[in-house]
């Protein structure tokens, strides 16, 4: 099938009913896979104004043609919903093996409606999809639930799971894979997947394939350009990237971040850490990680494996992680400065299923209010406080106390105890460690991702470390350079390429592989302007679920108050320049001065 599995699979949870057909190849053709296509499935297919949590909205799971390939750095897979914490467009991505099976047990695309009766999970080989009974498994954190499923049904299997978390409706519960002994971790985190699942009483998917193989186009030319990756990440391994993520992982951006005045602290008042000896990368390195991990077909194995040896309360903790955005939001924004306790806060995310970001958003957001005498709790809680953070964990987790509102997401809380001029997020996400005052195009990124205040949509924070653009400016220049990345990543998403591997995978090569996979002869031009349609469609599906154009900017508060760094000075960004730079997307994207695309889409 030339870079794809060959299956389209329709299941409707609540007639219990599974339809197979072959993939549409024409559908293929024009939309890749991966974001193009999941952006079209909701836009045909999706009322955009449906309860984000009732059984009508959609669960898209799509691969792309280069996943499951020996195409590096490919194997990610994508859930397309629209999303219950922020109300719009809904995508997340999630790596390890899970992807790559998918594309080995034949699938292309999995859309899952409806909602059961009763707790079930998907067993899915390359002959057979059941619809299985899972009471056994609902209330099960995600690493016992891998731990049962392995047990019952062997180890080939690869299986993506809820927590708790979503089985308790948590708007920003993720969807999980690779718990506990398989030591794959990784989550479709953001935007709430986990609650999709949980709401529609889906616990797991589980993927048993018989063969790692897909068809390609041009097999020796895939072989040779999976070579050609190799030698052009180590050519230059600091620009590539590999150096960093194979020593590292993700925590070197503490040091860069901080270094460069954009590392969030104190909920936002800060963009420099009075803490950094404590958070430092290498104390970490040195003390924590055991091993590397990675996903499948991956040299840069950014992932680390983490245990506390210490003899204290943290004692025999093991995690995949953290990554930098649990340090930020743990370590930065809730002023943890102990690598034990935030290694302890990451597994109990992972195990009940829950984005990381966005807890240590809220749980700081939480410390902030009671800080400025906003809100009172029934103890007393303060910043770098372990168990005070542990403790309005615990009040989210079971929905209790103040903790019922913080499930339900910022945007609500703030909402719902009049907190919204302190509140920080966009569209309802929370946002990365990357202060928007400093990094003026993660300012634009935020402002007018598609999903919400997410860092992935352009990661401009990357080109402006390295000052391929400068962080300050907010000129024209600038915003068509983002809008050229924001293409490039959105292809990349169809692929699907991970984000680390894009100082590797430009335009020209992205265009090589492609080709080599599936023999459709794309060009850069439609494929360019096929990536604005796209932006285009998501911008409808937004529109019509309600966002309005004014929410394109950044929540009040930054532009209020300076970041303050260490030595007293502050950096700042106006209203003025947010909206010059938003009005220059607008008018790049060919859409109208207010925002508005100039015309309707019909699929
Ligand atoms: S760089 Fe990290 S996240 Fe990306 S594919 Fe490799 S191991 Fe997975």
């Amino acid at each position: 099938m030339r870079g794809y599995g060959g299956k389209f699979v329709k299941i409707d949870l609540t007639k219990s009913k599974v339809l197979v057909e072959d993939t549409p190849m024409d559908l293929m053709k024009s939309f890749i896979g991966g974001k193009w296509l999941g952006a079209y499935i909701l836009y045909k297919y999706l009322d955009p104004k449906i309860s984000p949590l009732s059984p009508g909205n959609i669960l898209f799971v799509t691969s792309g043609p280069a996943t499951g390939t020996p195409i590096p750095m490919s194997s990610k897979i994508s859930f397309f919903f629209k999303s219950p914490l922020t109300g719009i467009f809904g995508e997340s991505t999630m790596g390890g093996n899970f992807p790559a099976a998918f594309k080995w047990v034949g699938l292309d695309g999995l859309m899952i409606t409806g909602r059961s009766e009763k707790p079930v999970y998907l067993y899915i080989t390359p002959d057979e999809i059941e619809i299985r009974d899972a009471d056994h498994l609902w209330g099960l954190d995600t690493e016992k639930t891998e731990e049962v499923l392995i047990s019952d049904l062997g180890r080939e299997i690869e299986i993506a799971e809820i927590g708790p978390a979503g089985e308790k409706l948590i708007r920003f519960a993720s969807i999980s894979h690779g718990h506990g002994s398989r030591m794959r971790e990784s989550k479709a985190g953001r935007v709430g997947g986990g609650a999709v699942m949980g709401s529609k009483n889906l616990k797991a998917i589980v993927l048993h394939p018989h063969e790692k193989k897909v068809d390609v186009y041009d097999v020796d030319r895939v072989k040779e350009l999976s070579r050609e990756f190799i030698s052009r990440a180590v050519k230059e391994p600091s620009k590539s990237g590999i150096k960093g993520y194979r020593e590292y992982g993700t925590p070197i951006t503490v040091a860069i971040a901080h270094g460069d005045s954009a590392f969030p602290n104190h909920f936002w008042e800060n963009v420099e850490t009075p803490y950094y000896e404590d958070l430092d990368p290498d104390l970490l390195k040195e003390k924590y990680y055991k091993k590397r991990l990675s996903c499948w077909n991956c040299p840069y194995s950014c992932g680390k494996y983490s245990i506390v040896e210490e003899d204290d309360i943290f004692k025999g903790i093991e995690v995949k992680g953290p990554e930098y955005e649990t340090i930020f939001s743990f370590g930065g924004n809730a002023d943890l400065t102990d690598y034990k306790a935030i290694i302890s806060l990451n597994l109990l995310c992972d195990r009940y299923g829950v984005d990381t970001i966005d807890m240590g958003n809220i749980i700081a957001f939480t410390l902030y209010a009671v800080e400025k005498g906003r809100i009172k709790l029934d103890r007393p809680v303060k910043f770098g406080d372990y168990e005070s953070i542990l403790y309005l964990f615990q009040l989210t987790m079971e929905r209790r106390g103040i903790g019922d509102v913080m499930a339900e997401g910022m945007k609500i809380m703030a909402k719902r105890l009049g907190l919204e001029d302190i509140a920080i997020h966009v569209k309802g996400l929370t946002l990365a460690g990357y202060d928007p005052r400093r990094l003026k195009g993660m300012a634009l990124s935020y402002a007018i991702g598609t999903r919400g205040g997410g860092h992935l949509r352009t990661t401009s924070y990357a080109y402006e470390f390295k000052r391929i653009i400068k962080p300050e400016d907010t000129g024209p220049e600038k915003v068509k350079f983002l809008v050229d990345i924001e293409d490039l990543f959105s292809l990349h998403d169809s692929m699907i390429f991970c984000r680390f591997a894009r100082f590797v995978y430009d335009w020209e090569f992205t265009i090589e592989i492609l080709n080599a996979l599936t023999g459709f002869n794309y060009e850069y031009k439609w494929l360019k302007e096929q990536a604005n349609y796209v932006r285009t469609i998501i911008r409808w599906f937004n529109l019509n679920a309600g966002m309005k154009p004014e929410e394109d900017t950044l929540p009040p508060r930054f532009f209020k108050e300076g970041g303050r760094k260490l030595d007293g000075t502050e950096v700042r960004i106006t209203r003025e320049e947010l909206r010059s730079m938003v009005k220059e997307y607008y008018r790049l994207r060919g859409w109208d001065e207010d925002g508005y695309p100039r015309e309707r889409i019909m699929l």
